[in-house]
């Protein structure tokens, strides 16, 4: 993927924060040198140069476009061109940001549906987080907000979802149309962890079964670990979702 690409189709990004949430997982928040406008859900391809050229991977985006800071959540790929470069992101360093925030991924607002069941895996939470921001700051904006969401967070252990879990577990708390169940696939390495076990799939019948969120009344989401998608729709097509509102964002392929 890499290549010489014009400068001119990046603007700048300006690490202001960063927290590490394990070894290999962590947050990046950016100062752009320009304003970018997206919808929640859309990705920004994010660039690093190395030997005059940029290498770049698409990253969805976790930050609201009402927020003035571009935020992503990162899983290192120890052997990756991009990722181990994330890592050596100190305060102040400056990444490549292409200037066109794209992607597909958005809350569906067509269909007629007001709920979306919105599954994911560690860092396929990222466009679910921008999407629910987005409607808590517009709402406090006096925005009416006609949609519910169900959230479900797939991970390994707890931990691995950082100050994103306290705050889901907030908007959750303090919002009606919100509801989030993340879910531990290792209990075992996670002693203190008292909530949900499994993978996000195992649990996204139970909890849409539970909440009434289905075939009749929502949308439905996967994005993160591609088995996990496949999963997913193989379920909701069982559980007589129609093709067209179950959206998908695969992060990668697995190799044979
Ligand atoms: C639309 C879109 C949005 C994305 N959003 C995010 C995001 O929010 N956060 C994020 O961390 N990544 C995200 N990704 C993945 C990201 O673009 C990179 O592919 C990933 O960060 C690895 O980049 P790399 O250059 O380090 O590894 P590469 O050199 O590209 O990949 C090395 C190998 O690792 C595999 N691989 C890539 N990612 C993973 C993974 N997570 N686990 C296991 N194997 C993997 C690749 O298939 C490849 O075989 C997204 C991808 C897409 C298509």
């Amino acid at each position: 993927m890499q290549r010489k690409s014009s400068r001119s189709k990046y603007c700048m990004g300006e690490l202001i924060e960063r927290e590490d949430f394990s070894e290999d997982l962590a947050a990046f928040k950016f100062k752009t040198d320009q304003k970018l406008p997206f919808i929640p859900g859309q990705y920004a391809t994010i660039g690093f140069e190395v030997n005059e050229k940029i290498v770049q991977r698409p990253y969805s985006i976790v930050s609201s476009p009402h927020e003035d800071f571009m935020e992503v959540f990162v899983e290192l790929v120890p052997e990756g061109a991009t990722t181990p470069l994330f890592w050596e992101l100190k305060l102040g360093d400056s990444v490549y940001i292409r200037d066109r925030l794209v992607g597909k991924f958005v809350m569906d607002v067509d269909s007629g549906m007001t709920r979306h069941v919105m599954a994911g895996t560690v860092t396929g939470a990222a466009p679910y987080i921008s999407i629910a921001r987005t409607l808590k700051i517009e709402q406090e904006q006096g925005k009416a907000n006609p949609h519910e969401i169900l959230t479900i967070v797939g991970a390994s252990r707890s931990w691995e979802l950082g100050y994103y879990m306290d705050e889901l577990n907030e908007l959750a708390a303090q919002e009606e149309w919100f509801s989030f169940v993340p879910t531990v696939s290792r209990p075992w390495e996670d002693e203190k962890w008292e909530g949900e076990s499994g993978r996000a799939e195992d649990v996204i019948r139970k909890y849409g079964d539970e909440l009434g969120y289905d075939h009749t009344n929502s949308v439905v989401y996967a994005c993160g670990h591609p088995q996990m998608i496949e999963n997913s729709k193989a379920i909701w097509a069982r559980a007589r979702f129609p093709e067209e509102r179950i959206k998908e964002e695969k992060f990668f392929v697995i190799k044979e």
